[in-house]
């Protein structure tokens, strides 16, 4: 399978064709932005982690019955994934409040927010990101109130089995970002998951292990998303083996 030609260019990704109509190319770069785009810089190994995040937990959401784009890492940083036809959306899914949450509303950070909380936000650089309600997706037909409901079960299911596998190496799943698209007929989970799209903290510290890290120059990014890696990467601790 090799890329053809360059489709999209995003912040931190390319997407490249095949010769195959239905399978993409996507290259992690190491570019890391935040602030849209405003905070900019490129650290050598970044999208090698990011990838590898994303395909392993591509590859388990797939083992516990929820389809992904993935199909295989090609080379380090270089995966092939299936097109999709995407939606337009960022589904975030909270299970504690920070981040933006706590800048527009009356949360402190740290609140648990049970059951979670699903915001939706309209993809678009130039609109910058303009969080969406049930009706507007309609409105603007975004998604059909099947889809929309589809994406939610799915979005929550996602967050159960990504929450218990993350506790269990005692990292806390505060709030991750979402793509979906079609494929064949079917919603199916695209774009990434990884340190880049989730927002992360050690359970014991609670300190960030994220892109945070970055957009606050809170510690050294590369190194954090090293050891967040080795962490997803490694069986649970002692005694959480049922
Ligand atoms: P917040 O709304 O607090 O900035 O972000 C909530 C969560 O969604 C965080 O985990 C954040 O990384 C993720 N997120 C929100 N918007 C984007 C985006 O445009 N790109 C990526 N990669 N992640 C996002």
């Amino acid at each position: 399978m090799r890329p053809i030609d360059l489709l999209y260019a995003g912040k931190a990704k390319s997407v490249y064709r095949t010769d195959d109509p239905d399978v993409y190319i996507v290259k992690f770069r190491d570019d890391i932005t935040a602030f849209d785009g405003e905070k900019k810089d490129t650290l050598g190994g970044k999208g090698r982690y990011n990838a590898e995040v994303s395909s392993f937990l591509f590859d388990y959401l797939e083992g516990h019955g929820i389809a992904t784009h993935y199909i295989k890492t090609l080379e380090p940083a270089t995966i092939a994934v299936r097109r999709l036809e995407m939606f337009p959306l960022e589904v975030i899914v909270r299970n504690i409040a920070a981040g933006s949450l706590v800048r527009s509303y009356p949360f402190c950070e740290g609140d648990l927010l049970d059951p979670p909380v699903i915001i939706i936000d309209y993809k678009s650089d130039a609109l910058h990101d303009p969080m969406l309600n049930d009706d507007l997706i309609y409105a603007l037909e975004l998604a059909t109130p099947e889809e929309l409901d589809q994406i939610k079960a799915m979005a929550l299911a996602i967050n159960e089995v990504l929450q218990e596998y993350l506790d269990e190496r005692d990292i806390i799943l505060v709030d991750f970002k979402l793509e979906f698209g079609h494929h064949d007929g079917e919603i199916v989970v695209g774009d990434e998951i990884s340190m880049d799209s989730m927002r992360l903290w050690d359970k014991e510290t609670g300190a960030s292990l994220d892109k945070d890290v970055y957009r606050f120059d809170k510690g050294d990014v590369l190194e954090t998303y090293a050891s967040v890696a080795e962490r997803i990467f490694s069986p649970p601790r002692r005694g959480t083996l049922s």
